[in-house]
C-alpha cells in the first residue's frame, strides 16, 4: 500500500509535532489526526490546515479508525507522557493497556501498514505491538534512540565545531537511562573521533565523555524540568523515520526493533542501527563496540527485559 497516507493517534504535543514537521517537509499526502478527545483533534487539523497556502499540497483532517484501512504508516503517540522526576519505564503498564486498546482497533481495519511507535517506554510498547496478533514483525517500529543519536551528535558537535550531520555517532540500546552512547565508533570523515581530538588538542579525555554521556542521558529530564515535555526534537526525528519509509530511502537509523540472532535474540525490541526503507526495517547493521559497551548494551536488554515483564502481567 503505496497511499503517501499517514494516520497519527494522539493529537497532543508529540503527535502535533510530528505532523507539524511532517506538512513543512512536504513527505506524505494525507494525514490523519486521530485522538480519544475528537475535538481537539479536529481543533489541532484546523489550525494546521489553515497552513496549506504556504507549503505542498497535502489533505488533513480529525478521522476515526476506519481511516486506518488504507493507511501506509500509521503513528502511535498517545498515552500519557513523562512528569517531571518519573522515568520512563514508570509509565510502562499504563500506557501498554492504552496501546492495547489502540491496536485491537487498528487491526479491524489493516495489519498491512507499517506501525510507528513513539509513546513511552517505547521500547517496551514496540514489544508489546510486535507480539500482538497479526502484525508483521519488520513493519512494527519504534522511533527507538533516533532523537537520542541526534542529541549525542548535537552535543559532540558543539565541542568538535563541526555540523552534527557530518558527524557519525549513534546511541544503542533503551531510549532511556541504560541508552549506551557509543564512542568507540564515533567517526568523522572515515577518522575515528579520538584521532580528531589528538588533531585539535581539546583534550576530550574519560572525564569530558562521561560529561557527554551523562548530558545525552539526561536532556529529556531537563527539558521536561524547564518546560513539562518534550516534542519538537522528536517531531523531527520521526519525521526523518517516516521520510525513509515513504520515499524507500534505505537510510540508516536507530529505530528500536526486535533483534534477531544476530544479538543472541534478546527477547525484546532495542535500538540498532537499522536499513529503513518502504518495508521497514530492512536489515539490521553490526555495531563495532568495544568491551565496556557490549556489557552496557547487554545490562540495557536485560533492564528492558523486566520492564517488558511488568507490562505483561
Ligand atoms: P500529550 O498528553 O500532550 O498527548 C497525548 C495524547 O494522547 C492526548 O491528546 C490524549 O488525549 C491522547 N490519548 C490518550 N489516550 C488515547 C487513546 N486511547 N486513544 C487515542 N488518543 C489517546 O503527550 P505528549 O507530550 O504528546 O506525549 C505522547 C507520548 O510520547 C508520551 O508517551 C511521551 O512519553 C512520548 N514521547 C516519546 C518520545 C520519544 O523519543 N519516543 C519523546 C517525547 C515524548
Amino acid at each position: 500500500m503505496h497511499s503517501g497516507k499517514v494516520v497519527i493517534i494522539g493529537s497532543g504535543f508529540v503527535g502535533t509535532s510530528i505532523a507539524y514537521a511532517m506538512l513543512i517537509r512536504g513527505i506524505c499526502t494525507e494525514v490523519i489526526l486521530i485522538d480519544v478527545q475528537r475535538v481537539k483533534a479536529e481543533g489541532e487539523a484546523m489550525d494546521l490546515s489553515h497552513g496549506l497556502p504556504f507549503i505542498r499540497p497535502v489533505a488533513i483532517r480529525a478521522g476515526g479508525y476506519e481511516d486506518c484501512r488504507d493507511a501506509e504508516v500509521i503513528i502511535i503517540t498517545a498515552g500519557a507522557n513523562q512528569k517531571p522526576g518519573e522515568t520512563r519505564l514508570d509509565l510502562t503498564q499504563k500506557n501498554a493497556a492504552i496501546l492495547r486498546s489502540i491496536l485491537e482497533q487498528i487491526a479491524r481495519y489493516t495489519q498491512e501498514a507499517i506501525l510507528l511507535i513513539v509513546s513511552n517506554p517505547v521500547d517496551v510498547l514496540t514489544s508489546v505491538a510486535r507480539e500482538y496478533p497479526g502484525f508483521v514483525p519488520e513493519r512494527v517500529i519504534g522511533s527507538g534512540t533516533v532523537l537520542d543519536t541526534a542529541r549525542f551528535r548535537y552535543i559532540l558537535s558543539r565541542r568538535c565545531g563541526i555540523n552534527p550531520a557530518s558527524i557519525h555517532a549513534y546511541v544503542v540500546g533503551e531510549h532511556g537511562d541504560s541508552e549506551v552512547p557509543l564512542f568507540s565508533s564515533a567517526s568523522v570523515a572515515g577518522s575515528p573521533l579520538s584521532a580528531l581530538c589528538r588533531e585539535c588538542g581539546a583534550a576530550c579525555d574519560l572525564d569530558w565523555r562521561q560529561q557527554v554521556i551523562q548530558e545525552v542521558k539526561g536532556a529529556a529530564y531537563e527539558i521536561i524540568e524547564r518546560k513539562g515535555a518534550t516534542y519538537y526534537g522528536i517531531g523531527l526525528a520521526t519525521t526523518q523515520i517516516l521520510r525513509a519509509i515513504l520515499r524507500d530511502e534505505q537510510t540508516v537509523l536507530t529505530v528500536s526493533g526486535w533483534l534477531d540472532d544476530r544479538y543472541a535474540d534478546l527477547g525484546v525490541a532495542m535500538s540498532v542501527p537499522c536499513v529503513i526503507g518502504r518495508g521497514g526495517i530492512i536489515r539490521r547493521l553490526d555495531m563495532p563496540m568495544d568491551q565496556e559497551e557490549k556489557e552496557l548494551f547487554l545490562n540495557s536488554s536485560a533492564t528492558l527485559r523486566e520492564s517488558l515483564r511488568c507490562a505483561l502481567i
